[in-house]
């Protein structure tokens, strides 16, 4: 143990769930879950994650941790009820039998606040209730994704909820230290946190805080915490792809020992976001609309234009290989134009099969249905053949370790010695993009480029926004899309906004 430290354990399970993926691409199960059993948990020391941030703050404190099990998986359909109880009682039993080998002084525990399992619509509040029955009374922080879906349950489960604050997550990390932070007061009782959480019946499309209306929410949390009574005051956006009881916005208020100011502090931010609600609606530009936009803006000011598919963004469940934008600019035809990248295993075999400078045949993409558009046809230069192994640099994700598996990047419609044509990426694992790597590690120079396209709703701003000289947001129809009223939500507590565009709504009166 280290002088004067705590004995801190650490793990968790992460997942983003999207029920509305679960038809189209399948149930999520162990194997999608990538895991981490005791001393393998440093490998995430250094890296801008929860986890990241519990290890440095632990070791800099000089606590103990006892490293127990994490797992994450990529946002996708439901958890498979089998799967998740071997990882629940994974954790569980590690956390017990640390706690009888030396008591524990705290438990900080990565968790997403949007999983749902087959039969468990809130894997959080299930998750920290197994915990405490096995553990009992340890203190127990958790930080959380803003993206959660979260519920009283888990107000009640768990000692205090970090969420981050920032779209792009640019602030995981600093949650995960937080967290740390306030253990040594939660373990000496100098805090007792009681949290309030004001649920609000919103579907918010995907808000940056980089500017607007989520940016001034957040602004105003921020300003709520700097009452030294308030321990934390988080705008939840809420995940508007999920159909459980819970799913909508949320502000979650933490005091120190105060109920009556966590409710009030709630509240009050929950009636302004409820006052501007409309701010958040924003227009959807057809894919054809968003690269004329696109075109002229590169006339206007130069490139490198992003282009970001937003309705096909693997970072929210979807399939990763829809086509609806990489159609447009293909039609478009824009020389110096690229896209990074479309999740598409068959064609990157394909690639690598046929060999660097080979021109192939391909149907690119389209393999989950129609929603997201038919395959792309075309003819293919094998420019480049990769591993699809880089460590992301953006401010979110910088040293996290990435793995597409076998890349290409193809050149549709070149010529036989690829020039001309539209860049393309291909991968043979799913994600969003976050940031320029991927392009580099394939050859491509994004600066010097003209449109770039891409596919994620919010976080490629992290590592675009220093070189873009413009974004252009295209919206199709898809399991991400801006218009969230495309979704039946038959599980929830009640009516919706905007879904029914007249609701009344007020917070629920002192009970
Ligand atoms: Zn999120």
């Amino acid at each position: 143990m280290g002088s004067g430290g705590l004995r801190i354990a650490v793990g968790g399970i992460e997942h983003e769930t999207n029920t509305y993926a679960t038809e189209s691409m399948g149930t999520t199960g162990l194997d999608d879950f990538q895991r981490l059993e005791g001393e393998l948990i440093h490998r995430a020391k250094g890296t801008r994650t929860f986890l990241g941030g519990f290890l440095d703050a632990a070791e800099a404190a000089g606590h103990e941790v006892v490293p127990t099990f994490w797992a994450l998986a990529g946002p996708s359909g439901i958890i498979e009820a089998d799967a998740y109880e071997t990882m629940r009682t994974e954790l569980v039993e590690r956390l017990t039998s640390a706690h009888a080998d030396e008591s524990l002084d705290g438990i900080a525990l990565s968790m997403h606040g949007a999983g749902v399992v087959e039969g468990i619509d809130d894997l959080e509040s299930d998750l920290a209730r197994a915990v405490r029955a096995s553990v009992g009374d340890v203190p127990l922080v958790v930080p959380l994704d803003l993206h959660g879906n979260i519920t009283p349950a888990m107000g009640d489960a768990i000692d205090v909820m970090l969420g981050v604050h920032e779209y792009p997550h640019t602030d995981s990390y600093d949650r995960g230290v937080e967290a740390i932070e306030l253990l040594p007061a939660l373990a000496e009782r100098r805090l007792r946190p009681v949290t309030h959480v004001t649920q609000i019946p919103i579907l918010l499309p995907t808000s940056t805080t980089d500017e607007g209306p989520a940016a001034a929410m957040r602004d105003r949390c921020l300003a709520a915490e700097l009452d030294p009574a308030v321990i934390d005051a988080t705008f939840f956006h809420g995940f508007p792809y999920t159909d459980v009881a819970a799913t909508g916005t949320s502000i979650v208020v933490t005091t120190n020992g105060d109920r009556a100011l966590a409710r009030r502090v709630a509240d009050e931010l929950a009636l302004s976001l409820w006052d501007e609600r409309s701010s958040f609606l924003t227009e959807s530009l057809r894919p054809d609309v968003a690269m004329d936009v696109a075109i002229r803006s590169l006339t206007d000011v130069g490139g490198p234009v992003v282009v970001n598919d937003t309705s096909d963004n693997p970072g929210g469940g979807t399939p990763g290989d829809g086509t609806h934008l990489l159609r447009a600019m293909v039609d478009a035809a824009v020389d110096g134009s690229c896209f990074g990248f479309v999740f598409d295993p068959v064609v990157a075999a394909q690639a690598n099969e046929a060999g660097v400078g080979a021109t192939i045949d391909v149907r690119l993409g389209g393999r989950h249905g129609d929603l997201h558009g038919e395959p792309v046809e075309a003819t293919a230069y094998v420019k480049t053949l990769t591993d699809g192994r880089f460590v992301y640099e953006n401010e979110m994700l910088a040293g996290v370790r990435a793995n597409y598996g076998p890349c290409a990047r193809l050149v549709l419609n070149a010529d036989r010695r690829g020039a001309g044509g539209i860049d393309v990426i291909v991968t043979s694992r799913r994600s969003q993009t976050f940031d320029p790597v991927v392009f580099a590690l394939h050859g491509i120079d994004v600066s010097t480029r003209s449109i770039v396209g891409l596919k994620s709703s919010q976080h490629y701003r992290a590592g675009f926004r220093d070189l873009a000289t413009a974004f252009v947001t295209a919206d199709s129809p898809g399991l991400t899309t801006l218009d969230v009223t495309v979704f039946d939500h038959p599980s929830a507590a009640g009516p919706l906004w905007p879904i029914d565009p007249h609701l009344e709504w007020a917070p629920s009166p002192d009970d």
